[in-house]
């Protein structure tokens, strides 16, 4: 199924789930395992990253046909414009289309280590909105999903000039946008109208990385800008020696962040569950997701 076909029906909140592709065999049988029984409680789709650098370019394949083959699931392929040129997208776009991929979430991607500018590769492209265009006219009936920044991207000078950018992914044709991860719902709240006052009308859908490891979302959040609320930073410090203790604040916050979401009417969810599935499969019970078809 298509993005824009998985949420055309507006009375059925979806959940969507993001992994990436392992570096392990062990890492691919727990992946599985997770999906599993993540996949029980029915997404709308399951994504799989692209790394960075374009480091996973056949794994995000090969990964999007396990979730479609194997768990008789819609995949969705993350794709990047690092470190390729056009004829390389372009050949990339035509390997996903002969595996049968029927959705991209097309990013810009992130400068590679130790850079701080990102660099459009030889005959490459420099904005994911540029990427946009070319997967409609290669792919035309491709379902295009894209990422907005409800605490702004951290390159964009502002909030303002960031929405213009997203505008263009939208009017380049995207079908959906899936946003960063936030903690703050009124970030997403004030996203959404700015959007609406864009007149980008397509699903606006929140991304949440329920938090199981205070460590490792502090290093997380630092790089990709998103604020941990005070409140929350403190119950976790408070037992940052006791992991079980991190991961019940987290998921008891997921829960109630996603509650407040659904209620105000989002049109889905989409879970950085970081391949693994207990954190989400507790949330996605507490919201009786298991309803979903
Ligand atoms: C849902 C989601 C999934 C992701 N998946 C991956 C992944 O699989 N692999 C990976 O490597 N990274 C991934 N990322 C990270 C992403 O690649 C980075 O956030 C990257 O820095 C920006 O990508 P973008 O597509 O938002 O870029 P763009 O939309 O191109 O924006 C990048 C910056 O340039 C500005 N800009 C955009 N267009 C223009 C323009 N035409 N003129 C001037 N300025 C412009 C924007 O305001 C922004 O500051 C993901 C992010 C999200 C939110």
């Amino acid at each position: 199924m298509r993005l824009a076909d998985i949420f055309r029906d507006h009375s059925q909140q979806r959940f969507s789930i993001e992994i990436f592709p392992p570096q392990t065999e062990k890492g691919e049988e727990s992946l599985l395992n997770a999906l599993t029984r993540l996949t029980e409680f029915g997404p709308g789709f399951v994504s799989c990253t692209y790394g960075a650098g374009g480091s996973t370019q056949q794994k995000t394949l090969e990964w999007c046909e396990k979730i479609q083959n194997v768990l008789q699931q819609t995949a969705t392929a993350h794709f990047t414009c690092v470190g390729s040129s056009r004829e390389e997208l372009v050949d990339w776009l035509n390997q996903a289309a002969g595996r049968g991929v029927q959705n991209i979430m097309a990013l810009r991607g992130d400068p590679p280590r130790g850079e701080t500018e990102f660099k459009a590769a030889e005959g490459g492209l420099r904005y994911a909105n540029e990427l946009v265009e070319l997967i409609r006219e290669h792919s035309p009936n491709a379902g295009i999903g894209v990422a907005g920044y409800p605490e702004k991207h951290l390159e964009a000078p502002s909030m303002a000039d960031d929405l213009d950018n997203l505008k263009r992914k939208v009017d380049a044709g995207a079908d959906v946008i899936v946003t960063q991860m936030f903690y703050n719902n009124e970030h997403f709240f004030r996203f959404q109208e700015a959007c609406q006052a864009r007149q980008i009308s397509i699903p606006v859908v929140p991304g949440i990385m329920p938090i199981t490891n205070f460590q490792r979302i502090q290093r997380i959040t630092a790089m990709c800008g998103s604020e941990i609320p005070e409140g929350l930073a403190s119950r976790l410090e408070a037992v940052q020696d006791d992991e079980a203790a991190q991961f019940e604040i987290g998921v008891e916050f997921a829960i109630q962040q996603c509650r407040e979401l659904l209620e105000a009417g989002v049109p889905g969810i989409h879970f950085y569950v970081l391949n693994k599935s207990q954190a989400c499969e507790q949330i996605l019970e507490e919201l009786n997701f298991q309803t979903a078809t």
